[in-house]
Order: structure tokens, then sequence, then C-alpha cells
């Protein structure tokens, strides 16, 4: 199990909002993590960071070698219940946080399996047999869109209003997450990302990288070509193989 990730402010951006956190756990196992905040100028720093911060704590305190699948995906989800309850305490708090949040997909990778969480648009991403394919599916207007038919998803990619997002982490007291188990095939590998990514690169494209590139060269070239389409956004990559 290898993992590497690479985040990159863009090209248009002042701050960098998103943000990634790698960890090995015992025996093989380990968490990749790619959360995209939002809200204000301040906000959206600090939601991600307290995700990052909160998720990563929770799973590395609670993180057990024998815990067996069912605690794996409890654990997930209990991780992001209290990177939201963290986040939406400190907005009550102080003013000029209010209405923050952040977007997460996460993977823990345990006993060949991967238990992912996710909220919001940022997105996993498998590759495998010379294919990608997208795992997430992004909680947006947009999104909603394609499922109705309105929009194909090449419009919606270029969208101008595919930064509106109908989940976060933080933004009310108690948040709706999706919870995926995948089994992992040796030579599969994972891509999470923000919109940064996804929103300027297509799926042949990021395939394309992945299948010919290794590991850390595929993540900068990915941050690199996101730069090159406009790097309108942050750009954020985790990449894991198994
Ligand atoms: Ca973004």
């Amino acid at each position: 199990m290898k993992i590497v990730g690479k985040t990159d402010v863009g090209m248009v951006r002042d701050t960098n909002q998103d943000a990634f956190k790698i960890l090995a756990l015992g025996q093989g196992a380990g968490l990749a993590l790619v959360c995209d905040g939002m809200g204000g100028a301040q906000g959206g720093d600090t939601a991600s960071y307290i995700a990052k911060k909160v998720i990563a704590e929770t799973i590395q305190e609670k993180y057990c070698d024998t815990m067996g699948a069912e605690a794996a995906k409890i654990l997930v989800r209990e991780s992001v219940l209290q990177a939201n309850h963290a986040i939406y305490q400190t907005a009550r708090e102080d003013a000029e946080l209010a209405g923050m949040g952040t977007t997460v997909v996460l993977a823990l990778l345990y006993q060949n399996h991967a238990y992912v969480a996710h909220v919001g648009d940022s997105r996993l991403y498998r590759y495998r047999d010379h294919q990608l394919t997208q795992l997430t599916r992004d909680h947006s207007y947009i999104q909603e869109m394609v499922d109705r038919g309105e929009l194909s998803p090449d419009q919606a990619r270029v969208h101008p209003d595919r930064n509106f997002i109908t989940r976060a982490v933080g933004v009310q007291w108690d948040v709706e997450i999706d919870l995926h188990v995948l089994e992992l095939e040796p030579g599969d590998r994972l891509l999470l990302c923000t919109d940064g990514l996804s929103s300027t690169c297509t799926d042949e494209q990021i395939g394309e990288v992945l299948s010919q590139n290794p590991l850390e060269e595929s993540a900068e070239i990915l941050v690199r070509l996101a730069n090159q389409g406009g790097g309108h956004d942050n750009i954020t990559v985790v990449i894991v193989e198994s």
C-alpha cells in the first residue's frame, strides 16, 4: 500500500482552502483524506483544517488491527460526524466563521478494502484494468440536473453553477454521509480529489495520466494539467495504490 498527495493553490486564488491527510495505520492499513473548505475568507480554511485534524485524530485513536469490517465502517462515519460537530460548534462561537463548511472524501484502507465516507463534491475514482470509474456521486445541484437528464456530464463539468453543493460537513448540527465499501484488487489505484481537478480535467485525461506514470509523478502531472486548464480553483489529489 502506497499513498501520495499534492495540493496547489491554482492560478487564480490567493489562498488554498483545500486540505489533505495521509496516515499510516497498523498492518498495512492507512487513511487517505481530501477536504475542500468553503465559507468566506477565513471560514473555508478553518473548516477544512478542522475536518482534517478531527478525522485523522478520531481514526488514529480508535483504529485497531483486529476491529473488523463493521467497526471500520462505523469508524469512518463517526470520524466525519465528529468533524461536523467540531466545525459547527466553532462556527457558532465566532461570527466571522458563521456558515463555514467543507466537503470530505476519505478512504480507510483496511484488509484489502476501502471504507469510504463522502459528503459534497470532492470525488473518489478507481483506476482498474485501464479504466477510470467515478465511485462517488457529487452532492450538488448540477449532479441532480445530470441525474434528471437535463445536462450531460461534459456540460456539468464546465457549468457556471457547478460549485453549489447540497451537502457539506459542519454547516448544520447533523450531516448525511454516503458510505461505500470497496474490495481492492492488487494494482488498483484510488484517486481522491477536489473539484479543482475534476472540473478542469476529463476522465479520459485522468485515466491516461494514471495509466502511464508512477504514483508521485501522476499527482504532479494531474495538478499541472489542472493549472494548464486555467487553475481557477485550488487543486488537491491523493492517490492510493493497493
Ligand atoms: Ca474547490
